[in-house]
């Protein structure tokens, strides 16, 4: 059968579908779950995909869920959707916890269904040269430490994110390449964007560790960890001019437990921060960095610092030639105007894809449909057509192109890749760079 004549039954099969994959976006969002809590949403899903008569593997990575279909040619292509929510109190729509979906994952999960019922309702997959796995994946959201710490404890998980998660079970053994979607307001008249390169970042949960003493008695007596941790601010701001425009760096801090009591010396002092930066490189440089302003700050006051390194995600490179694929699809099938594409879109946010990013090809692209900023009060679907059923159209499309022909293109796109990582070598390098620094200013 001609290409075009496939892509003609799956977008035809997606256009019979609407009301059912609509349904699944809007129920997804009534009931926002953070990242390893979406117990509810995995069984959404699952629920969705056998009403289309498929019956999902289970939690995959905690939670989470996936449809793979069987093995032909040596070519297994991931759709990948993102179960979790994050919170914005503010949200009209959030619930009273805070949680919302204003990241838009749920309409990622509408759009793997819809992606899902063009390629499976439609019989394609028998005229295509290689397999598709549909993933429901848990946590993209880098939060809620305290919880995935104790779920690390347990051995329920290994890692923050869900894609590492999953990467480091075997999820993504056989995989050969990865597509996804976000949704944001693009503006501008223009439809989505089509690469989207974005920041790594290493996690550090500070803990200074002084001495208490009265405040007024006796201050002298007492070793101040919230001066420790006042110094080492200063110190991370006096770095800045050191790093590279290019890096994006952004190094974040939040002070999490700041003394008990005011009139007693703070023995006790504790931080979280997030160093992000472009490259790995730049993310290993500016954490070294701020463990030099940390320990600057405990030697000044001779204090302990501990600093809990946990490398979180990596920069994400996303594959040029994937997401033309996905442009070209566009153009032809929406109408788009070639000019209409942001066509590179760096930012100084993080996703899990980027690890994936770095082992295996990876596109990941924006797109419209929505209004509102990320994450804030205002993210609102605005056009379930589009940010629903177009990307789950075009991803459908992008991967006929895949694997028509026996898998010609996706073979001649992995021939083209340089992976900067295997995935030993990725596992070690989060083993290296995740561990406890201690140090003992109080010896100097
Ligand atoms: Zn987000
Ligand atoms: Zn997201």
């Amino acid at each position: 059968m001609e290409k075009e004549e496939l892509k003609q039954r799956c977008l035809d099969a997606i256009d019979e579908n609407r009301d059912l994959i609509i349904q699944l976006g809007d129920d997804v969002y009534k009931t926002p779950e953070l990242g390893y809590k979406e117990f509810k949403t995995t069984e959404r899903m699952i629920k969705a995909f056998q009403e289309i008569g498929e019956e999902p593997e289970t939690e995959i990575a905690y939670t989470g869920c996936k449809v793979s279909t069987p093995k032909k040619g040596n070519t297994r292509i991931a759709v990948i959707g993102e179960l979790d929510c994050i919170q914005c109190k503010e949200h009209p729509d959030s619930t009273p916890e805070g949680n919302v979906h204003a990241c838009g994952h749920h309409a990622q999960l509408a759009d793997l269904y819809g992606c899902a019922i063009g390629l499976l309702r439609s019989g394609v997959m028998k005229e295509l040269g290689g397999a598709v796995d549909f993933i429901a994946i848990p946590a993209e959201e880098c939060v809620d430490y305290d919880y995935r710490d104790s779920l690390i404890r347990e051995n329920k998980i290994s890692f923050y994110g869900g894609k590492q998660e999953y990467l480091k079970r075997g999820g993504f053994d056989d995989v050969d390449m990865a597509l996804q979607c976000h949704m944001m307001e693009i503006g501008n008249g223009r439809h989505c964007t089509i690469d989207t390169d974005c920041n790594g970042f290493v996690t550090k949960t500070v803990t200074f560790i002084g001495e208490a003493a009265h405040a007024g008695f006796a201050p002298h007596e007492g070793i101040n960890a919230l001066n420790m941790a006042e110094l080492a601010l200063n110190n991370i701001h006096a770095l800045r001019e050191t790093f590279q425009e290019k890096e994006k760096v952004r190094v974040s801090a939040i002070i999490t437990e700041g003394g008990d009591l005011v009139n007693v010396v703070p023995a006790v002092v504790k931080m979280q921060i997030m160093v992000r930066a472009f490259t790995i490189d730049g993310m290993l440089d500016a954490s070294k960095k701020v463990n030099r302003a940390l320990k600057a700050g405990a030697l000044a006051i001779g204090g302990k610092v501990e600093i809990d390194d946990k490398i979180g995600y990596l920069p994400m490179n996303t594959n040029r030639e994937l997401s033309t694929l996905y442009k070209e699809n566009m153009i032809e099938y929406t109408g788009a105007e070639k000019d209409s594409f942001v066509e590179l879109y760096e930012t100084a946010g993080s996703t899990d894809l980027g690890d994936l990013s770095q082992i295996m090809p990876c596109m990941h692209i924006w797109t419209e449909g929505i209004t509102g900023g990320l994450h804030s009060k205002d993210y609102r679907l605005a056009d379930p057509e589009l940010a629903y059923i177009v990307p789950a159209k075009m991803m459908a499309l992008t991967i006929i192109d895949l694997l028509y022909d026996n898998a010609k293109k996706a073979k001649q796109i992995l021939d083209n890749f340089k992976p900067t990582l295997t995935k030993e070598s990725y596992l070690e390098l989060k083993k290296e760079h995740s561990k406890l620094v201690v140090f003992d200013g109080s010896e100097l």
